[in-house]
This record gives structure tokens, C-alpha cells and sequence, in this order.
């Protein structure tokens, strides 16, 4: 049976990024990837800039095209909101490439992938026994990797305590005037559906279009990516490919780390509530539970209340305050567009140094929207 130190089960940003950070303590260690690497993700493939310079390395041969500018519609106003910064606010990626890319990268630190190979069965008696596809292996620290669907926190006994909102992408050959037209800008259109937002992010020869709803309910998302479409002026499709997948916006209740196994990125429920922008906590909490192991290399317990506090003092809080602004943004629409009307250039000024990383959410904006608006019902 193979015996590792560490056992990261699943190969997206995530998974690489623990397996880079736990390598670096001279631990022996193992990412499991039930695909055959590289593999395509569903994902709109931006990765806002405070996702990108957590990167200890170079991903220029994974990025497609940058943006300096980002835009914003409303539906309810003839207004968009345009930022722009002297760094690219988004690098589109396409996720066969920019996971391997890492997975690589953590490879070059001796970490050993075993792809092809899916989690079937946890036993957790002292030490931690995966039965897999390809055969049995052991471990002392199990981290948990695997998306939104997380067999391997199942496995382990958690609950599902995350909210998990459906998203359709397409990727789509479009014309090549519409492509040209299109590719000038990477576009949110917020009101492209109920409770949600419409993107439309240009690759390098083809579009990503998609449309999120951020209330679990039975709306039609196909629906609303063809009446999205002809918002963006798209009459003709040469090639179209549809993907749907579950992205998870609140973090799990009954904890992170259990004995020896710790949940990062989507498997914790990390993806951001506003923008339900995954890749940059998936980043940072991998990065989190990887540095906590190599710390505490020969105490589980230690290691996994490490990562936790870690997460206490910084992500947690920024999600619960992004929860908040996500309840008003999509379940209270009018309140929202009161909101836009007064302040929506500043909002986006602020949403993009978030997305910078040069900013968090503010501590106190129950006070200060209390302050601006003080009927607000809450
Ligand atoms: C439609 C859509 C659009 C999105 N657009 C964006 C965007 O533009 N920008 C952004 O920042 N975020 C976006 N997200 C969110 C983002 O994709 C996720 O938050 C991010 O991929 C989470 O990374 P992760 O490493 O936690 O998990 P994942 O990237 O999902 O990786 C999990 C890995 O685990 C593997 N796995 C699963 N089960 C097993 C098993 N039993 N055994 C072994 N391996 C297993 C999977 O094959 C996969 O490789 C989007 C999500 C969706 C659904």
C-alpha cells in the first residue's frame, strides 16, 4: 500500500496550491485526481488579480488576455460602470491549463500526482486509509480538494451546511465582427437573470458566456443565457458547449479541519457570496492548510487549529460581510438600485480593489449604509 505524509484529494487551484505549501516542509506528498490531467473545469475562467499575486510563480503561459477595465450594466439603467487600474483586474484563464500549470508546479516540488484515481472509500482509525480507483494508500493528513460536490468531506461525516447556487457556462464560437465587438471588454450584467448576474468573458478565439443565480430556485438558467444573449447583440453561434456545475457561497458551519482532514476552496464553501469568484480563495486556503502542515508536520490537531484561527482572523469574516451585501445586492433588487443610483461608480471602485486585493470588504457597511439610508430595514 503507498503511505504519504499528505493526501490532497483533487488537482484545481485548491489542491496544487496545499500540495505546493505542505512540500515545502519536507513532507511526502500526493494530490489524487480522479481525471486524467489536464482537465477541462467549468469555470468562466477570470481570475481577478488578488487571486493572481498570491501566486508564488509566473502564469503568464496560461493567460489568455488581460483586462485593465471591467464593466458593469444594470438593468435598470441606461448607466454602466466602468473601472480601470494599471494592473489587469482579470487574467482569463482557460482551467485545463492554468490547473496544470500549478499542479506542476507543485510537482517540481516533488509532489506526487496520481491521476485517474477517485476517492471511493475514508477509514479514520489513528491513521487515514483512502481506498481509490487505483489501489489503497495511507496518510496522516488528509486535505479535502475535491469542488463543490466533496466526496471527500461526505466521506469524512460533514454536513451539508454550504449554499450552493447552480451557474451555466457555454463556451461559444461567435462571428467574428461579434468577437472583435466583444472582446473589448470583460462584461457583468447584473439582472441578466433573477437573483443573479450574466458574464461574458472574451478567451483568446471564443467567448465564455454564462448566467449565475444566486437564489436556489427553479429559474430557467438556459433560459436566460438565450435571452442574454441577444443583450449582448449575439444573433449567430458557430460552435456552443454547455457546462452546468454547483458553485458554493457560504462557507461550511461545523468547521474546517476534523481529525486530520481539513476542506479548502469550494469543499469549504469558499467561493466569494457577491461575485461567487472562487479561484482566489480556493488559492488562499490551500496555501493555508498546505503552510499549517508544514508547521505542525507531526501534529494533526495543531496543524488543523492553526489553519483554522487563520481562517477566523481574515476569510471568514470577509465572506460573512460579503454574505450580507450579497442578501441585499440580489434579494432586494429595489434596494439595490436605490443603492446604484447613488453610489454605484463608487461600489465598483471599491468591488474592484477588492478584486485587486488592495482593499477588504468594509468592516462596518451595516453602519455606514445605515448612515447614507436610514430607512434600511436592517
Ligand atoms: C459556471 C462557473 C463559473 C465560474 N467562474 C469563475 C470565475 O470566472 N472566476 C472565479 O474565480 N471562479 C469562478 N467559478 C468558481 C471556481 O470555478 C471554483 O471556486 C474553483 O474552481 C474552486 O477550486 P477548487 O480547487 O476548490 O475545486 P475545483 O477546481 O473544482 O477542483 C476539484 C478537483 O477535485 C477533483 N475530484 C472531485 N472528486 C474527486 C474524487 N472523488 N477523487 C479525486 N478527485 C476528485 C475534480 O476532478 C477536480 O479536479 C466558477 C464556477 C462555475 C461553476
Amino acid at each position: 500500500m503507498n503511505s504519504f505524509d499528505v493526501v490532497v484529494v483533487g488537482a484545481g487551484p485548491s489542491g496544487a496550491m496545499a500540495a505546493y505549501e505542505a512540500a515545502a516542509g519536507n513532507l511526502s506528498v500526493c494530490i489524487l485526481e480522479k481525471k486524467v490531467l489536464p482537465r477541462y473545469k467549468t469555470c468562466g475562467g477570470g481570475l481577478v488579480y488578488r487571486g493572481k499575486r498570491k501566486l508564488p510563480f509566473e502564469i503568464s503561459e496560461a493567460v489568455s488576455k488581460t483586462y485593465n477595465d471591467l464593466a458593469v450594466y444594470f438593468d435598470h439603467s441606461p448607466i454602466s460602470f466602468t473601472t480601470s487600474r494599471d494592473k489587469p483586474i482579470i487574467s482569463m484563464v482557460m482551467r485545463d491549463t492554468f490547473d496544470h500549470l500549478l499542479v506542476n508546479k507543485a510537482k517540481e516540488r516533488g509532489v506526487v500526482v496520481m491521476e485517474d484515481s477517485c476517492v471511493l472509500e475514508i477509514e479514520s482509525k489513528g491513521e487515514i486509509l483512502l481506498k481509490t480507483s487505483n489501489g489503497n494508500i495511507s496518510t496522516r493528513f488528509l486535505i479535502a480538494a475535491d469542488g463543490a460536490y466533496s466526496p471527500t468531506a461526505k466521506l469524512f461525516g460533514w454536513k451539508e451546511t454550504r449554499k450552493l447556487i447552480p451557474a451555466l457556462e457555454y463556451e461559444i464560437i461567435v462571428s467574428e465582427a461579434d468577437f472583435n465587438r466583444l472582446s473589448n471588454e470583460v462584461r457583468f450584467d447584473v439582472d441578466a437573470i433573477p437573483y443573479g448576474y450574466g458574464w461574458c468573458f472574451p478567451k483568446e478565439n471564443h467567448l465564455s458566456v454564462g448566467v449565475g443565480c444566486f437564489k436556489h430556485n427553479n429559474i430557467s438558467l438556459k433560459e436566460y443565457y438565450r435571452k442574454y444573449l441577444k443583450t449582448l447583440g449575439i444573433n449567430e453561434i458557430l460552435r456552443e458547449e454547455a457546462h452546468g456545475f454547483q458553485i458554493p457561497i457560504s462557507p461550511r458551519t461545523d468547521g474546517f479541519y476534523r481529525n486530520g482532514a481539513f476542506l479548502i476552496g469550494d469543499a469549504a464553501g469558499f467561493a466569494d457570496p457577491l461575485t461567487a469568484e472562487g479561484i482566489s480563495n480556493a488559492i488562499y486556503s490551500g496555501q493555508m492548510a498546505g503552510r499549517a502542515i508544514a508547521q505542525h508536520p507531526q501534529d494533526p490537531y495543531k496543524a488543523g487549529g492553526q489553519y483554522e484561527q487563520l481562517l477566523n482572523e481574515d476569510l471568514l469574516h470577509e465572506l460573512k460581510i460579503s454574505g450580507f451585501l450579497s442578501k441585499i445586492f440580489y434579494e432586494n433588487p429595489r434596494l439595490r438600485n436605490l443603492l446604484v443610483d447613488r453610489y454605484g461608480q463608487r461600489g465598483c471602485e471599491i468591488l474592484t480593489d477588492i478584486f485587486m486585493g488592495d482593499r477588504k470588504f468594509p468592516k462596518d457597511i451595516r453602519k455606514k449604509l445605515k448612515e447614507k439610508i436610514p430607512f434600511l430595514p436592517f
